[in-house]
């Protein structure tokens, strides 16, 4: 197949570089890496048939690199901690360039804690994150209730981790949609079908019809629909997995109490299930969030509403005069292991920037750095636990094939 022919067009070619990339997806993922990409003086073209409809914009938005840090993933959470490191200058680049706000909100965030069995875990958490370097400390029932006087009088104490902030995700995405079209990134809204390859060398992305997007470089950023498209290695296809999650958005009514009804984000676990309300600057409350393994099922359960509703109200039992104004669901893009994977793999010039599961808007800047430094052959990171070299490396004997994995 050539590069320019019949039923081809040409990613968008920039002013100083020849170069050309076309990012499948427009997540904020794929946004990201987009913009950064865009701003470094390559072409790009994004391609999405529905910019936003997937995870990106149901999450909850929680930059949560201290409360999701668990003991048996050390490289994850280091990770997460880098990424979490950037987002200040992210946000305000991102905010400088599209003429938007992001909504970063930095009071920190609150794991309360019920019976003893919970404190003593919050006890373990906060000795771990302390042990990695992080910043986290307890604080008694008395100082919980002075911070957020509306949480419920069944709560003894909380662990209190002032960095890990959140950010609106909708309004992140907004803004990095317009600060790429500020930066001549090029949307066809089209799904793509696969990549197309020559010679072991992506040339480009197959869209409805066969046309072919032509470029040197094809990133895959289509989230938990990676895996059904043509044309990528089996090791990283058979590493993905959706996870579903119901998510509820509410508004305090006039008979919620006095406002705002949180000045923190506060996670808790009710019922041995996890639960986290994440307040926005316009007083909205994010109410997640459910995880199941359903495939690739979206539709809204009763049940899993009635759950959310009911371990949410033993945390904070205002939220029975709130509004709820939306039901959510998204798949979040897991995979085998539960860390990303950014990194070339398969044809020459095919980069992955998939499987971000539930850090995928925590961890956008660290992945957009990596991507272009992929690209560009710079070493600003190393985060080998990323590499899609690990999916080869797994004993699973189905994966008999050459490559990078
Ligand atoms: C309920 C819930 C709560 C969450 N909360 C948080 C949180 O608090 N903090 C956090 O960091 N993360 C959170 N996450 C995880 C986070 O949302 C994801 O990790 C992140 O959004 C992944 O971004 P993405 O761009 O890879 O994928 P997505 O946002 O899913 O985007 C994928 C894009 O690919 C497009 N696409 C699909 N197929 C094709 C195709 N064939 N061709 C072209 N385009 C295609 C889709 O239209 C979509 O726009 C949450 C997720 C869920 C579901």
């Amino acid at each position: 197949m050539g590069l320019v022919g019949a039923g081809t067009r040409l990613a968008q070619m920039s002013r100083s570089s020849s170069q050309q990339v076309a990012v499948i997806g427009a997540g904020v993922i794929g946004l990201s890496v987009a913009w950064e990409l865009a701003t470094s003086g390559l072409g790009v073209t994004v391609v999405d048939p529905a910019p936003g409809s997937g995870a990106s914009g149901v999450a909850a938005g929680m930059l949560a690199a201290v409360t999701e840090a668990h003991f048996t993933e050390p490289d994850l959470a280091g990770a997460n901690v880098l990424s979490l490191s950037l987002w200040p200058g992210y946000a305000s680049r991102l905010e400088a360039a599209s003429g938007m706000v992001v909504g970063l909100e930095r009071a920190g965030t609150l794991v309360v804690a019920g019976d003893p069995s919970d404190r003593d875990a919050l006890a373990q958490l906060g000795r771990f994150v302390n042990s990695i370097g992080l910043e986290a400390e307890w604080i008694g029932a008395r100082e919980l209730r002075r911070r957020e006087p509306l949480l419920s009088p069944n709560l003894t104490g909380a662990l209190f981790a002032p960095g890990d902030y959140s950010v609106n995700n909708r309004s992140l995405h907004a803004a990095l949609l317009a600060a790429c079209k500020t930066a001549g990134v090029d949307f066809v809204q089209e799904a793509a079908s696969g990549v197309a390859t020559s010679d072991a060398t992506a040339i480009g992305v197959t869209i409805s019809g066969g046309e072919l997007i032509a470029a040197e470089w094809v990133v895959v950023a289509a989230g938990a629909w990676t895996a059904g498209i043509s044309g990528l290695p089996l090791s990283l296809t058979s590493a993905l997995r959706p996870i579903k999650g119901h998510i509820l958005r509410l508004s305090p009514t006039e008979r919620a109490g006095p406002l705002p009804l949180l000045s923190h984000t506060v996670r808790g676990l009710v019922n041995g299930r996890p639960v986290y309300l994440v307040p926005r600057a316009d007083r909205e409350l994010v109410l997640g969030a459910t995880s199941e393994e359903r495939g690739f099922d979206l539709r809204k359960e009763a049940g899993s509403v009635g759950d959310l509703l009911q371990d949410a109200r033993a945390v904070l039992p205002a939220i029975d005069h709130c509004e709820l104004t939306e039901i959510g669901v998204g798949l979040r893009p897991g995979s085998f292991d539960n860390a990303p994977v950014v990194g070339r793999v398969g044809p020459r010039g095919l980069v992955a920037a998939c499987g971000h599961y539930r850090n995928g808007i925590l961890l956008a800047p660290l992945t957009a750095e990596l991507v272009a430094d992929e690209i560009l052959g710079n070493s600003r990171h190393s985060i080998p636990s990323f590499l899609p070299s690990r999916l080869v490396e797994r004993k699973n004997p189905a994966l008999q094939e050459g490559g990078l994995g």
